[in-house]
């Protein structure tokens, strides 16, 4: 079969699949992101989650032998739930980005290069690839934006035309010379609301991120949270998508083409008080099928605890009382006296207090302080809580 046939069968058994949209890159070199990451390394813009050198990173034939292109390949996710919540009086509520909201993309879309692998060893003698999902060297959004799947914002997200940027993408190195896809052209002009939007200033300039201040990353570290963003975090638990939804190019846009990725309410926009007690077992029952639970339960617990300090909820005051006394991880214990002490309860300041002559850990005991110090101004202000922390 001739290579530009073989192209337009390939495109076809993807739709068929339920691949959204498919593009086609050459293996040459990311010359410019080579220079781009080079200078993010430099700055210290990166997260840390990045993986391989940057020559791996860049260069698409050091990963197969014989490569010859690259096929890219998106699914569109939901930017809307078709089912809320229940509301329950009290009941206070985290939320998950967008991207997290269904079964872990890698493991679809994974599966769907599989079956488009599978494909083409019964065509192609001798066909070999090599399948990267977002944890592989490349980065995904450059294949794509090579392959034509969608030109990259100033968000540093691929925008598609058809999806806007809810989009999953990967990709599949292969060692079959297919025809290369024109890029698109770039469509931000002169807007620049997703920069104007970003609350701690993360995107440094079109297209430059400084992935250590961007809250999708703040939110799945492991360590205390940076002062500075406790507050900017609101009820984040997982992901950011501010970005996102001020983009032009997202507006109305809501494609439900996958039953993986229909959002489950209860995970999308979790109850945070039962996540603090939540057991190993249990956390990777309820959410272990979600991307947003590679990290483990302890970031999200983490953010859990600042949201209920960001809402002030006294009704949580028991149970990081309970962790801030008792849990054995000095970042939740920790955070635990924050947020009592953010929460500014009459009860709040002694609770902390008893808590810290018993404390050890030098940390620990520095958070406390930051909590005991919200007395101070809560008062004030005549802004310290009175209420019944068990109400009736
Ligand atoms: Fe581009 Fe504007 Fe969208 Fe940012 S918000 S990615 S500048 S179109």
């Amino acid at each position: 079969m001739a290579y530009d046939e073989l192209k337009q069968t390939i495109i076809d058994y993807a739709h068929s699949i339920g691949i959204d949209k498919i593009g086609f890159g050459s293996i040459d070199p990311f010359t410019q992101m080579k220079a781009r990451l080079k200078a993010q390394q430099d700055q210290n813009y990166q997260s840390g989650f990045e993986k391989g050198t940057i020559e791996e990173r860049t260069e698409p034939a050091m990963h197969l032998a014989g490569a010859e292109s690259i096929i890219a390949v998106a699914l569109s996710y939901p930017s809307r739930m078709r089912e809320r919540p229940e509301n329950k009086k009290g009941a206070r509520r985290g939320t998950v980005c967008r991207a997290s909201w269904g079964v872990d993309y890698h493991v679809v879309l994974n599966d769907k290069l599989q079956q488009l692998h599978a494909f083409l060893a019964e065509k192609v003698p001798g066909f070999r690839s090599k399948i990267m999902v977002d944890t592989g060297e490349l980065p995904d959004r450059a294949v794509a934006e090579r392959a034509g799947i969608g030109f990259s914002g100033k968000n540093c997200a691929i925008i598609t035309p058809e999806f806007g940027s809810y989009v999953y993408l990967g990709e599949m190195i292969t060692n079959i010379p297919l025809e290369p896809d024109d890029m698109l052209e770039d469509a931000c002009g002169d807007c620049t609301k997703c920069i104007d939007a970003c609350p701690t200033g993360a995107l440094v300039g079109p297209g430059q991120l400084n992935a250590k201040n961007c809250i999708a990353y703040l939110t799945q570290t492991k360590d205390f949270l940076p002062d500075q963003f406790r507050e900017k975090l609101g009820n984040q638990l997982y992901g950011f998508d501010t970005c996102q939804l001020v983009c032009p190019y997202n507006k109305g846009v809501d494609f439900h083409l996958h039953e993986a990725f229909e959002p489950k309410p209860e995970l999308a926009k979790p109850e945070l008080l039962p996540l603090l007690t939540i057991s190993n077992r249990e956390f990777k029952e309820t959410f272990g099928e979600m991307s947003g639970a590679w990290r483990g339960k302890k970031p999200l617990q983490r953010n859990a605890i600042l949201a209920l300090g960001h809402y002030r909820e006294v009704a949580s005051l028991e149970t990081l009382e309970e962790l801030m006394t008792k849990d054995p991880r000095p970042v939740i214990r920790g955070t635990a006296a924050y947020a009592i002490g953010k929460i500014g309860h009459v009860d709040s300041y002694l609770m902390i207090e008893r808590a810290k002559v018993k404390e050890t850990d030098p940390e620990v005991i520095e958070e406390m302080d930051k909590g005991l110090r919200f007395e101070k101004v809560y008062r004030e202000k005549g802004k310290i809580k009175i209420d019944q922390i068990k109400p009736d």
